[in-house]
């Protein structure tokens, strides 16, 4: 609510991990969106025993909760396709931490083709054939001519993505898994001088957040979960890690990130 949001917008709500600084917060929400007078289902996300955690709060708390709440129990160890509507995927990223974890990637589907112009004047296509090249087929013109589909249609722009890396160790297979994603969250709680705290704790150092960047190919890194320890120099954090990934912004509460649409030329 502090960052101009509906509560009664949000739908979906992925929890990567049962510790509590990241799941404390859903039961006030729970309880919130039911004295607004919710009424549509809320679906929850999250590792075992997640819904063990909702049951007991809905049995002693929210006993009189006016709409339903849908809890998928994640598996943590998989790389799987958790939720889907028809612009966007989420899928989870098993994560390396003491208990288990996953993050989550947002990624928005493949735009359907649309046809280049040039190439509608130079074939005069009838309509069948346009409907078959926004299918991604090649086209047989009359003459026995086959127009690649490439020749005919373009991807009107590139899917936009963001992954949310909560706890974690450095994981090379977690930074795979989101390549080529636009902007990267990674957590980064401890400087690299304190690597072995984050070693001992299941957490990353602001260069191991970088690494995982670099190997992700990401566009954007943003590093957050900050050890209070460091409360007075965040800024040396982000330093740090933009000695290994230039593009490190250091992740404030409430904070947007827009991702522009790139559009593709015909
Ligand atoms: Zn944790
Ligand atoms: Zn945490």
């Amino acid at each position: 609510m502090r960052c101009g949001i509906n509560p009664m917008r949000i739908n979906h709500v992925f929890v990567s991990h049962l510790h509590g600084d990241h799941c404390y917060g859903l039961f006030p929400l729970i309880s919130t969106l039911g004295l607004q007078g919710r009424q549509t289902p809320l679906y929850v996300y999250g590792p075992k025993p997640l819904r063990e955690i909702i049951d007991m709060h809905l049995r002693y708390f929210d006993t009189q909760l006016g709409y339903p709440i849908v809890c998928t129990e994640i598996d943590h160890t998989q790389h799987q396709m958790v939720y889907e509507n028809k612009v966007l995927e989420v899928w989870t990223i098993p994560l390396r931490h003491r208990v288990p974890c996953a993050g989550y990637l947002f990624r928005e589907k493949t735009p359907g083709l649309n046809l280049r112009e040039s190439a509608l004047k130079r074939y005069n296509l009838s309509f069948a054939q346009m409907t078959a090249a926004k299918r991604g087929e090649d086209i047989t013109l009359d003459d026995g001519q086959v127009v690649p589909n490439d020749e005919l249609t373009y991807t009107p722009y590139s899917p936009r993505s963001y992954a949310y890396l909560s706890d974690t160790a450095y994981s090379a297979k977690a930074a795979n898994l989101v390549h080529g994603v636009d902007v990267l969250y990674h957590e980064a709680t401890f400087s690299d001088a304190d690597r072995k705290r984050a070693q001992q704790t299941g957490h990353s150092t602001t260069l191991q957040a970088a690494r995982a960047a670099v190997t992700a190919q990401a566009k954007r890194l943003v590093i957050g979960h900050f050890s209070n320890r460091y409360d007075d120099n965040i800024e040396s954090l982000r330093a740090e890690a933009a000695t290994v990934f230039e593009a490190t912004t250091a992740a404030t509460e409430g904070m947007r990130i827009d991702i522009p649409i790139i559009k593709n030329r015909q």
